[in-house]
C-alpha cells in the first residue's frame, strides 16, 4: 500500500454525543491513518435532521479535538452536499435501475410477513419488490429505490477477508431517496467517500452489513471501492451495541486519557501510561503499526 496515498475518515452521525463505542471507531480509523502516514478526514453525517440531537455536531467536533484527534482539512457536513447527492441520484436514474415506490413501511412488513414469517423476524426487512414493475394505480411515489439482482457483490475486508453478498437475498431493492425526501445514508456515504478520495474505510462492524450496498452503488456510479476494515463493536452489559439513541453515556475528555485507553484496550493494544493525549497518541500509533491490524492491510 502506498503510504502517501492513504486517506481515511471518521464519519459520525450527530444523533448524540460521542460515546465509548464511537470512540473505538474513531480511534481505530485515526490510528490506521496515522500509522500509514495518511490523511484523516472528519465528516459529520448530518443528513437526517429528525434524528439529529441539538448541538451534537459541535459537541462531537469539540470532544475529538480535546482527545487530541487532529483531522486534516476542513470538517465536511453532509447537510451542505445536497447537490452532489442529487447529481449521483440522477446518474443512477439514467441507468434505468431507479424506480418510485409507494409502499409504506407497514405495507412492506405485511407483505414480507405473508411471504415468510421467518424472514419478517430478522432485523432488516427484505423489500419484496412490490413496486418494481410500477406502482399500484392511484398511489403516489414515496421513496425511490434502486433495483438489485442476483449477481453476488464481492469485496475484501481487511479483517474478515473475502466477502460475498447477494443483495436480492439480504435487502432487496433499496432506498436511495426516502419518503421524507431525505437522501439515504448508503447514497451519501458512497458519494462522499469518492469525492473526498477516501482509500480506507475503518469503522465498526455494525456497518459491515451496509458495505455490499455501498460497493454496488460504487460500481453503478463508476467510483473506486476503498479498502474496508470493520473493527469489533463495543457491547453493553446486555450484549447490545452501545448507541447514542439508547442513551450510551457520553465520553468526557475531562477524564483524561482513560477513555482513549479503554478504546485501545478493546482493540487489543493494551494501555498507555500517558497523562494527556499528546503523550498517548505517538505510542498508540506505534503499537497499531506493529499489530496484526496493520499487517492485515498488506493484501
Ligand atoms: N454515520 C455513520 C454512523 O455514525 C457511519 C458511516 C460510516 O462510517 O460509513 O453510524
Amino acid at each position: 500500500m502506498s503510504r502517501a496515498s492513504y486517506v481515511g475518515r471518521f464519519a459520525p452521525s450527530p444523533t448524540g454525543p460521542l460515546h465509548a463505542g464511537s470512540l473505538v471507531a474513531a480511534t481505530a480509523s485515526y490510528l490506521d491513518a496515522r500509522a500509514h502516514r495518511g490523511r484523516w478526514l472528519l465528516r459529520i453525517e448530518d443528513l437526517d435532521p429528525p434524528r439529529e440531537a441539538r448541538g451534537a455536531s459541535a459537541a462531537i467536533i469539540a470532544t475529538l479535538a480535546r482527545f487530541g484527534f487532529a483531522h486534516d482539512g476542513e470538517v465536511i457536513h453532509q447537510s451542505a452536499r445536497d447537490a452532489a447527492y442529487r447529481a449521483a441520484f440522477e446518474r443512477l436514474a439514467a441507468t434505468g435501475l431507479v424506480y418510485p415506490c409507494a409502499c409504506t413501511r407497514r405495507e412492506v412488513a405485511d407483505s414480507v410477513l405473508r411471504g415468510s414469517r421467518e424472514r419478517a423476524r430478522t432485523a432488516e426487512l427484505i423489500y419484496p419488490g412490490s413496486c418494481r414493475n410500477g406502482m399500484p394505480v392511484g398511489r403516489e411515489a414515496r421513496a425511490w429505490r434502486v433495483r438489485v439482482d442476483a449477481r453476488p457483490i464481492t469485496w475484501r475486508d481487511r479483517r474478515t477477508g473475502e466477502m460475498v453478498e447477494r443483495l436480492d437475498e439480504t435487502v432487496g431493492d433499496f432506498v436511495l431517496r426516502r419518503a421524507d425526501g431525505l437522501w439515504a445514508y448508503q447514497l451519501a456515504v458512497v458519494v462522499d467517500d469518492a469525492w473526498q478520495g477516501v482509500t480506507d474505510v475503518v469503522r465498526g462492524a455494525d456497518l459491515g452489513g451496509s458495505t455490499g450496498r455501498q460497493v454496488y452503488l460504487q460500481r453503478l456510479l463508476g467510483l473506486p471501492t476503498p479498502r474496508y476494515l470493520h473493527v469489533p463493536v463495543l457491547l453493553d452489559a446486555r450484549g447490545e451495541k452501545l448507541s447514542k439513541q439508547t442513551g450510551a453515556a457520553p465520553v468526557d475528555a475531562g477524564d483524561g486519557v482513560a477513555p482513549l485507553n479503554a478504546a485501545l484496550r478493546f482493540l487489543g493494544l493494551g494501555e498507555i501510561a500517558a497523562v494527556d493525549p499528546a503523550g498517548f497518541w505517538p505510542e498508540a500509533i506505534r503499537r497499531w503499526a506493529g499489530s496484526p491490524w496493520m499487517s492485515r492491510a498488506a493484501s
